[in-house]
C-alpha cells in the first residue's frame, strides 16, 4: 500500500537474523559434469525477522557461508528496514569489502538480499511477484541435467521425462569425454524427438578449436544452445566462438558473475547470445534485476540459472527473461526441503500470487536431518 507523503512508515526494522546450512544428497549416486562430481548439494539459508514477519532466502554455496553471514554480516544487516532491500544491498557489500565480494561472499549477499525482499513483500501483505510487478504471469521452463555420469539409458530416460511431463525444452551436460559427446547429443535427440529443443552445457570443458568443431556438429542435432563450451572466465574466447559457431546455436554464460561488473564484461565483450544469471549468487533479488536492466540495454536474452522456486517470480518480472532453468538437483531439494516450492507445469513455472513473499518455507522438520 502506497504511503502517502510525510505519513509515518511501516515499522520494518531488522531485529533478528539467523543463518543454516543444509547438505542434501544426490539421488542414488554422485553426480558429473564436464569439470566437476558431487555427492551432494548445499543450501544456505537466511530468516530474519522485520516488522513482525519472517523473510526467508537461500543460495546454494559451501556451509562455511551460513557462518559467515551469522558471524560478521548480521550485524550489518541489523537496524535497516526490509524495504530498503538496496540500503541492505549496499552495506552488506561495503562490509565484504576487504573479505572479498565475490564467491562466497557474494552467495552470503544473496540469500540476504532474498530474505529482505521476501520479507518487505510479507510486510505489504502481497506476493513478491506482485512487488516486482509482472511482465508475464509464468515463465517458460527447461529441464535439465543430463549428467556426464548417466549412462545412455539413464539420460534417455531423465529427458523422456520431462518431455512427458510437458517441458518443451531439455538440457543435457556435455564434456567429460568430448570424443562421446555427438553421440550422447544424438541419443538425447531421439529421446527427446524431432520438436523439443535440445540444449547443452559443457561447464567450460572444451578447448577453444574443440568446441566450435563440437557446436557444428550439435548443430546438425537441432541443438539450438551451448553454455559454457569454454570456461566463462575465457571471455575473448567465448565471443569468438560466437563469431564463428553455426547461426542457429546460441552460446551462453553468465552463472559465475557474482555482480553486475560481471556480467557486463559478458555483455561488453560480446560473449554470449543469452545472458544466464543466478540470482543466488549475482546478489539476490536486487542483482538480477540489475541483470535484467543489463539485458535491455545491451539488447540481450536472460535466462535464469538453478533455483527455479526463487527464480520463477523474478523471471515473470523482468522484461529480457526467456526461460529459467528447471535444475534436476534443486527441483529435488527445493520439493523436500521447502513448503510452496514451484513445479513445472505445460512447460512454464508460475508463481503463486495468493502467497506472500516468496511463498516458501523452509519445512523445518524435513531439512533437520540434512543440517550440517
Ligand atoms: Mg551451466
Amino acid at each position: 500500500m502506497p504511503q502517502s507523503p510525510g505519513a509515518p512508515r511501516v515499522e520494518a526494522e531488522i531485529t533478528a537474523l539467523q543463518a543454516a546450512a543444509y547438505k542434501f544428497p544426490t539421488q542414488d549416486q554422485p553426480e558429473s559434469d564436464g569439470t566437476m562430481e558431487w555427492s551432494a548439494t548445499t543450501m544456505v539459508t537466511v530468516h530474519l525477522e522485520a516488522g513482525g514477519v519472517v523473510g526467508f532466502g537461500y543460495t546454494y554455496t559451501d556451509a562455511s557461508a551460513a557462518r559467515l553471514i551469522a558471524d560478521t554480516l548480521a550485524g550489518t544487516v541489523k537496524g535497516h528496514s526490509v524495504l530498503d532491500p538496496q540500503a541492505v544491498w549496499t552495506a552488506v557489500r561495503a562490509r565484504m569489502r576487504n573479505l572479498g565480494q565475490p564467491g562466497l561472499g557474494a552467495c552470503a549477499l544473496s540469500a540476504i538480499d532474498a530474505a529482505v525482499w521476501d520479507a518487505k513483500a510479507k510486510v505489504l501483505d502481497v506476493s513478491l511477484s506482485t512487488l516486482l510487478g509482472q511482465a508475464r504471469p509464468a515463465i517458460r521452463a527447461y529441464g535439465s541435467g543430463g549428467f556426464t555420469s548417466f549412462d545412455e539409458d539413464a539420460l534417455r530416460g531423465q529427458l523422456a521425462g520431462w518431455v512427458e511431463d510437458g517441458l518443451r525444452a531439455v538440457k543435457l551436460k556435455v564434456g567429460r569425454r568430448p570424443q562421446e559427446d555427438l553421440a550422447r547429443v544424438h541419443a538425447a535427440r531421439e529421446a527427446v524427438g524431432p520438436d523439443v529443443e535440445l540444449m547443452t552445457d559443457a561447464n567450460g570443458a572444451y578447448s577453444r578449436k574443440e568446441a566450435l568443431a563440437l557446436a557444428q556438429a550439435f548443430a546438425a542435432e537441432g541443438v539450438t544452445w551451448l553454455e559454457e563450451p569454454v570456461s566463462s572466465d575465457a571471455i575473448a574466447s567465448l565471443a569468438w566462438l560466437r563469431d564463428h559457431g553455426p547461426a542457429g546455436l546460441d552460446i551462453t554464460a553468465g552463472e559465475y558473475a557474482w555482480s553486475p561488473i560481471d556480467l557486463r564484461r559478458l555483455l561488453e565483450a560480446r560473449a554470449v547470445d543469452v545472458l544466464q544469471a543466478d540470482a543466488t549468487r549475482c546478489g539476490g533479488v536486487t542483482g538480477f534485476l540489475m541483470a535484467d536492466a543489463l539485458c535491455e540495454a545491451y539488447d540481450m536474452p536472460l535466462s535464469a540459472h538453478c533455483a527455479p522456486s526463487l527464480h520463477a517470480a523474478l523471471c515473470c518480472a523482468a522484461g529480457r527473461a526467456v526461460n529459467l532453468e528447471y535444475f534436476h538437483d534443486h527441483v529435488r531439494l527445493e520439493t523436500a526441503l521447502l513448503d510452496g516450492a514451484l513445479t513445472a507445469r505445460d512447460g512454464v513455472v508460475a508463481p503463486d500470487p495468493s502467497r506472500p513473499g516468496l511463498g516458501l518455507a523452509l519445512k523445518d522438520a524435513d531439512a533437520a536431518r540434512y543440517a550440517v
